[in-house]
């Protein structure tokens, strides 16, 4: 037994109780021998069984009932590790959740329901499957790094090397900058060390490519890949392979941040700037974010990479709290395209709506094709149109139970909801007035590539949404085929702007990017910006092509700083606007924010509780350093017939509003009862849409 174990008999388990319980979620076992903290095991609750974490530092006060023991011990796996601990307490802490329920749904699902002797043969059919791996091939060459590489690969190695925590580090350069390249020398480095490789990225089943060429580069090191879409028995496989240290590569989307990996010596947030790193329902974490925060409790290092990074970590490199690694040139001498921002007011106007695509940037598509190129035309809205109307009596296609319109499907004959999925068969003649002659308004992806085969006969068509690639194989298929150069004209959301490596497109126009321009939501601007320059990366790749690749914005607006830093490539003349706007505004990253959120069916029993609550605060000693503000309705006010409200929090220091929060939760937790009708409450920290 270590100094560090709980001794036997009162033993502190964590456990999964369900927050509406308002239960403790550490409660006391009797353990008949001295445990490691982390350690897995089985205890009663109630009638059931439950899994629990021993835990150590948070015992409860003691109670008069008599103790129950734990009934299982899963120690045929080591505990889990104190810094797994750590940042568990911290992520609870943080974003105001219960830490069982937190530490426990972040464990695999099976792990939680095995019994001792069922994980002991899980393990078993784990090691007998290992002996049975393939022979490792050949790692393909690596290229010699050019000097922006090899500065960026001596700083993290002297980071590495530091006894104290170094500073998080910035790798900014824009895609083909050599950015992936420096994070696999970075990795190998790491390996050499016997550690461990925590990668994150956004999504993974839209990026296969890096996966591989992960793979290829490390045929000797076992690398598992997490996300969402493993089956439970694969979650728990590749959890299990982290844990025990025999994975030396962890590539995962953004619950991978809670693997536990015992020889950890390096985490790289690929696309750091990237919204799916904030986890929108229960625990609404930033994976980004607890990144940092890990690697500063593990003491290694920790690489944010992208082109735009995000305002926060951004202003971090201006006061000098990360540091910046810049890659400024595209690797093999590419140039970035040449951004032509098109002035959709210069068209003629004819009687009714503008045209798709202006006459322009129709020939500069027919050029493509004439020379065997490939071209990507990005709008970010799927289906055929987001409305259907009735000229003669005004009837559109509002979701019954959302404040949201449905969106017409064109290859199903659906008006389909993409909030609440209502879906039903497109009406013959308007519902309202039985006129034959309703019309789609507007367009998505789906039309776009309707209309863009009508107007250039003869190009091979492909479509890359969320529609298109359901199903499965066929976003694998529409990829293979781009790929191969089958597909002259690509049309797609931004899901076609992630990541992709395409080789041969050399223009990629955004049809419609204004709607950003205007939204309510403060960091609207900022994300158009990341997306427009990410899809400007999609082309040009190749040196030779790179003199004829642009990139086409149609806009209304084309004044606006955001183009205009486009034009330039100038991310930091962006952030920098944008940073003014921010400071003066009072927002992130100059001020901290809390989100109350209220659902009900009635949106009167919601604003009563957000009320209360607000009251509940105003009588607080704590809420001097907070600013908190009216409830109002979010841009999504009513999805399946749930009304929501929303209240926000504001403070200057982070630090106060934690305090605040930690004091005015538990109050509100009590309130609950009180407010019948309230279907849900919730409160997110550092949201990122309000
Ligand atoms: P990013 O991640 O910034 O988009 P990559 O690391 O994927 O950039 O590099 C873009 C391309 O250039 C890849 O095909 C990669 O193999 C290649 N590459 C990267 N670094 C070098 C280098 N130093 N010399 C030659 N080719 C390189
Ligand atoms: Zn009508
Ligand atoms: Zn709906």
């Amino acid at each position: 037994m270590s100094s560090d174990d709980v001794t036997a008999g009162r033993v502190p388990v964590v456990v999964e109780t369900p927050q509406h319980a308002r239960l403790a979620d550490v409660l006391d076992y009797l353990s008949e021998r001295a445990l490691a903290p982390g350690t897995l095991v089985r205890v009663p609750l109630g009638r059931r069984e439950v899994a629990g974490i021993v835990w150590q530092g948070v015992a409860k006060a003691s109670t008069d009932v008599p103790l129950r023991p734990i009934a299982q011990y899963l120690d045929c796996v080591p505990a889990l590790p104190n810094q797994w601990l750590a940042l568990l307490e911290f992520a609870a802490g943080y974003y105001q959740r219960g830490l069982g329920e937190l530490s426990l749904a972040v464990l695999p699902a099976e792990l939680r329901k095995l019994d001792a002797s069922q994980l002991a043969q899980r393990l078993k059919r784990l090691h007998k499957q290992l002996r049975t791996t393939v022979e490792p091939t050949t790692a393909p060459e690596e290229p010699p790094l050019n000097e922006e590489q090899s500065a960026a690969l001596a700083a993290i190695t002297q980071a590495s090397a530091d006894a104290r925590p170094a500073a998080p580090m910035l790798l900014h350069g824009v895609t083909g900058s050599g950015k992936t390249e420096v994070y696999l020398r970075a990795t190998k480095q790491s390996l050499a060390q016997s550690r461990q490789v925590l990668m994150l990225v956004p999504e993974i089943n839209l990026t296969p490519q890096l996966l591989g060429r992960v793979t290829a580069r490390f045929p000797a090191q076992r690398v598992v890949a997490m996300h969402s879409a493993l089956t439970p028995a694969q979650r728990l496989q590749t959890w299990l392979l982290a844990h025990l240290g025999l994975a030396d590569i962890v590539l995962g989307t953004r619950l991978a941040v809670f693997a536990s990996m015992p020889r950890l010596g390096l985490i790289v947030v690929d696309e750091e700037h990237d919204a799916s790193y904030k986890q929108q329902e229960g625990a609404r974490y930033s994976a980004r974010d607890l990144a940092v925060y890990r690697a500063h409790l593990e003491r290694v290092p920790v690489l944010l990479g992208s082109a735009t990074p995000s305002l926060e970590t951004w202003q971090h490199v201006l006061s000098g709290r990360y540091r910046r690694l810049a890659l400024d040139r595209r690797i093999g001498g590419a140039a970035l395209p040449r951004v032509r921002v098109f002035d959709m007011s210069t068209l003629p106007r004819p009687e009714g709506p503008p045209p798709a695509l202006a006459p322009a940037l129709l020939d500069a598509l027919r050029d493509r094709l004439s020379r065997g190129e490939q071209s990507l035309v990005f709008l970010n809205r799927r289906g055929y149109a987001p409305v259907l109307h009735c000229a003669a009596c005004g009837w559109k296609s509002a979701c019954a139970h959302c404040s949201a319109w449905r969106v017409f499907h064109k290859h199903d004959r659906t008006l389909r909801c993409h909030h609440c999925g209502f879906t039903e068969r497109v009406p013959r003649a308007c519902p309202e007035c039985g006129n034959l002659d309703i019309q789609p308004v507007g367009r998505g992806t789906e039309r776009l590539e309707e209309q863009l085969g009508e107007l250039l006969p003869g190009a091979r068509m492909a479509r890359f949404d969320a529609d298109a690639t359901r199903g499965k194989g066929n976003l694998e298929r529409t990829l293979a085929a781009v790929h191969a150069g089958e597909v002259d004209v690509l049309v797609g959301t931004q899901m076609v702007t992630k990541g992709h490596d395409f080789r041969r497109i050399t223009l990629v126009a955004a049809v419609n990017p204004d709607a950003a321009l205007f939204a309510s939501d403060f960091r609207a601007p900022e994300r158009q910006f990341a997306l427009l320059m990410q899809a400007a990366g999609r082309a040009g790749r190749d040196a030779d092509a790179t003199t004829r690749s642009e990139m086409w914005i149609q806009t209304w607006h084309p004044q606006h700083a955001l183009f205009a830093a486009l034009r330039d490539h100038d991310y930091a003349r962006f952030a920098a606007s944008q940073l003014e706007d921010r400071r003066s505004a009072g927002l992130p990253p100059f001020a901290h924010l809390a989100l109350l959120r209220a659902e009900a069916r009635d949106a009167a029993v919601a604003t009563a509780f957000l009320r209360a609550a607000a009251e509940t605060a105003a009588a607080m000693d704590d809420s001097r350093d907070v600013m908190i503000y009216p409830p109002v309705p979010p841009s999504m006010s009513r999805v399946a017939n749930i009304e929501r409200m929303q209240m926000l929090v504001e403070s200057a220091s982070r630090s106060r509003l934690q305090r605040f929060l930690a004091a005015w939760l538990p109050r509100l937790h009590e309130q609950r009862a009180a407010h019948k009708g309230l279907a849900r409450w919730a409160v997110d920290i550092d949201p990122q849409a309000i």
